[in-house]
């Protein structure tokens, strides 16, 4: 099972699910991606777009970008967490609720919310600007908010590590915080700031 795990869509380019680049990044990178340029999201948001077009044609049968919904995004975003690489602690692991556990332990690897939250603002940007109709963006649907908060939840709980919600910096050299704000901060909110709603917690 670990060897699944560590392998990161190292699938290969024939399965009908191995295709994935890397697109959807874990918090790491995106710390780093908080100095991104405007034509590095572009490019990370054309990839992700190009990677869900892929998934919805790997369905079986295929599912025409037409006529996907938002279950359809909900499946993808299920489908991701086997390339994540953040441990998020089960219920019953001893290390729950643990920022920092002392030992390694068997609990699954999952796309961080905050990866998960800006890859939907990129795709739900990259639909529109593909002739997708506002009204009917799978991004957009209040049962994707639904689902992204849960996960957030669920992590927040899991990881010990509460997400908070960072201003957008100006763009002074704030490169080097690692350590400092535990991991949480994602640090994508100028992706889409009218996703924004999904962030009034408490
Ligand atoms: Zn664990």
């Amino acid at each position: 099972m670990s060897l699944e795990r560590g392998k990161e869509f190292a699938g290969g380019e024939g399965s009908s699910s191995g295709y994935l680049s890397p697109s959807p990044t874990d918090l790491h990178d995106q710390q780093q991606q908080q100095a991104a340029t405007p034509s590095r999201y572009e490019s990370q948001k054309r990839r992700d777009w190009n990677t869900f077009g892929q998934y919805l044609k790997n369905q079986r049968p295929p599912v025409p970008l037409s006529q996907c919904n938002y279950s359809h995004v909900l499946e993808f975003l299920r489908y991701l967490d086997q390339f994540g690489k953040t441990k998020v602690h089960l219920q019953g692991c001893m290390f729950y609720g643990q920022p920092e556990p002392p030992a390694p332990c068997t609990c699954p690897l999952r796309q961080a919310w905050g990866s998960l939250d800006a890859l939907i603002g990129r795709l739900r940007a990259a639909y529109e600007e593909n002739g997708g109709a506002p009204e009917t963006n799978p991004f957009a649907s209040g049962a994707i908010r639904v689902y992204l908060r849960e996960v957030r939840e669920c992590q927040a709980k899991a990881r010990g590590i509460p997400y908070k919600k960072k201003k957008k910096k100006p763009t002074t050299a704030q490169s080097s915080m690692g350590g400092g704000g535990g991991g949480g901060g994602p640090g994508n909110s100028d992706h889409d700031s009218s996703t924004s709603s999904i962030m009034h917690f408490s």
